[in-house]
């Protein structure tokens, strides 16, 4: 167990390390993230959320804990077949205490790629059904787990309210952001324009191939869902996207892949919810590229570990 003196870092005490994180490249990433040094992990933050005191929140990485893959150690988050749960269990009270927050009680979720999101009095006896949550209570830690889809995190600065979101393409097609931002309006008085969101390490648009069939149910749900798509450049034509977007009615495009950028869909979500652009910070880091630093289910397949996405209000 940590010493009670490390639950509240000194700020000063933090090693702030900047060297993998890209320059934000677009104006997708006004974000300015940093990875935070602590205990041999690597939790990734946003300033913006590190400057309200009575939040904590990080995005794991890989390096540091203690679950065995591919001849190394790494902080798995996530309950899978490979890795045994005390493994899982150890690798979430360091990342906790590397946090600060071995005082919160952490409630992550059963994730089912559905709209479902649940709010929280209090931590649940057994992991909920789910792919968000939100609460306004402090002493919780709101988790979900991610290896590739986007995890999204909320905070209410004006009425001190949280969520956090699992959106892979099936929750993004389903606007499950949206409707958590829904859900703080409606039990917390939340004002989306007050709203600061982080979107996280995910897959990119990069790496990210669907088949058309996602396209389609994209296009026939989002006007600006073009936007969020780009070819595949495997040198045959025609271009996918320009396909989907000259579709006669009744007709299918060849079945092709694309590439999809969840966290532009996301980001996108976001801003039509009522939020700022500048309260939106977009990490430009995707998890495909940077096996090193963050899992990869596309790219490891069921060997792959999870990282962990959090938010809580500290206890009073
Ligand atoms: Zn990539």
């Amino acid at each position: 167990m940590a010493p009670a003196k490390t639950l509240r870092p000194k700020r000063n005490a933090r090693k702030v390390v900047q060297a993998f994180l890209s320059v934000p490249s677009s104006a997708q990433s006004n974000s300015n993230w940093i990875a935070r040094k602590s205990r041999g992990l690597q939790i990734l933050q946003v300033p913006a959320f590190n400057k309200l005191p009575w939040l904590i929140h990080g995005f794991s990485s890989r390096p540091g804990g203690v679950s065995p893959l591919d001849g190394e150690e790494v902080l798995n988050l996530g309950f899978t077949d490979w890795d045994p749960r005390e493994n899982v269990l150890e690798n979430r009270r360091r990342f906790q205490s590397a946090l600060g927050a071995t005082d919160l009680q952490l409630i992550s979720l059963k994730q089912i790629h559905s709209d479902v999101i649940h709010l929280f009095e209090a931590a649940p006896a057994e992991p909920c059904r789910g792919d968000a949550s939100a609460t306004n209570r402090p002493g919780l830690l709101l988790g979900v787990q991610t290896a590739d889809c986007v995890p999204i995190l909320l905070v209410d600065p004006k009425d001190r309210a949280i969520a956090a979101i699992h959106a892979g393409w099936r929750g993004t097609l389903a606007r499950i952001a949206v409707k958590a931002i829904g859900q703080m309006q409606m039990h917390f008085g939340t004002r989306p324009a007050d709203l600061l969101a982080a979107i996280g390490p995910a897959i990119g648009g990069c790496c990210y191939e669907v088949g058309t069939e996602v396209a389609i149910q994209f296009h026939s749900q989002f006007a600006n869902a073009p936007e969020w798509f780009d070819e595949l450049r495997t040198g045959d034509e025609p271009n996918p996207v320009q396909w989907l977007n000259m579709m006669p009615p009744g007709h299918q495009p060849p079945p092709k892949n694309v590439l999809l950028d969840l966290k532009k869909a996301n980001r996108a979500q976001l801003l039509a919810a009522g939020l700022r652009p500048q309260n939106i910070f977009v990490s430009d880091l995707c998890t495909a590229c940077r096996p090193d630093l963050l899992f990869s289910y596309r790219k490891q397949g069921p060997q792959s570990g999870r990282i962990l996405s959090v938010i809580g209000l500290r206890p009073l």
